[in-house]
C-alpha cells in the first residue's frame, strides 16, 4: 500500500461532485492517464450518486463513507452507505435496469465500463458497498 485515504460526508447531492474530484485529486498521486482520471471520475460520481438518491433516499444527515487505497498496481475504491440495501444485485446491475422510471438504469454500466473490476455487496434493510479497481 503506496496511500490511503477515508473520508465521510452527508447524503447530499453537492457531494457527488466532492467526491469525485478529491478521488481524482487523490488518484493523480498514481500515473494515471487524464483519460483515466475521467472515468475514475465518472464511477465515482455514479457509486456516490447510488447512495445519495437510492440508498438514502431523502434523509441528507446519514453519511456516505469512501475509502480509497493506492497501491503498485492501480486504486481500489470503496463506497458505503448504510441505507435500504438492494434486493437482487445481479439484476440491479443489468443495463437499463431501474427501480425509478425517470432514470436511465446505467450507472453500473458505467462503473463496470470504466474500471477494471467492480463488486457489489448488499443487504435488504443494511446497506450497500461498491467495490471497484482500477
Ligand atoms: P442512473 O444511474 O442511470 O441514474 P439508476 O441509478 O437507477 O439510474 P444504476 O445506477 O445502474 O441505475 O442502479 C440500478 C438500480 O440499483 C437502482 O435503480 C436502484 O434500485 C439500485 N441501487 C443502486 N445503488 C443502490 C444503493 N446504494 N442502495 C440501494 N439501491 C441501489
Ligand atoms: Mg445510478
Amino acid at each position: 500500500v503506496i496511500n490511503q485515504l477515508k473520508m465521510e460526508f452527508q447524503s447530499l447531492p453537492a457531494n457527488v461532485a466532492f467526491a469525485r474530484v478529491a478521488v481524482a485529486a487523490f488518484a493523480s498521486q498514481l500515473d494515471f492517464t487524464l483519460n483515466d482520471l475521467e472515468e475514475l471520475k465518472v464511477a465515482v460520481s455514479e457509486a456516490v450518486a447510488n447512495a445519495i438518491v437510492h440508498g438514502y433516499g431523502s434523509s441528507p444527515s446519514a453519511m456516505v463513507r469512501l475509502s480509497a487505497t493506492l497501491t503498485e498496481q492501480g486504486i481500489e475504491i470503496r463506497v458505503e452507505d448504510s441505507g435500504r440495501g438492494i434486493a437482487d444485485v445481479r439484476k440491479a446491475m443489468e443495463p437499463a435496469f431501474s427501480t425509478d422510471p425517470e432514470r436511465m438504469g446505467l450507472g453500473f454500466v458505467f462503473m463496470q465500463s470504466f474500471m477494471d473490476r467492480v463488486q457489489v455487496d448488499s443487504s435488504p434493510g443494511k446497506g450497500t458497498r461498491v467495490t471497484m479497481f482500477k
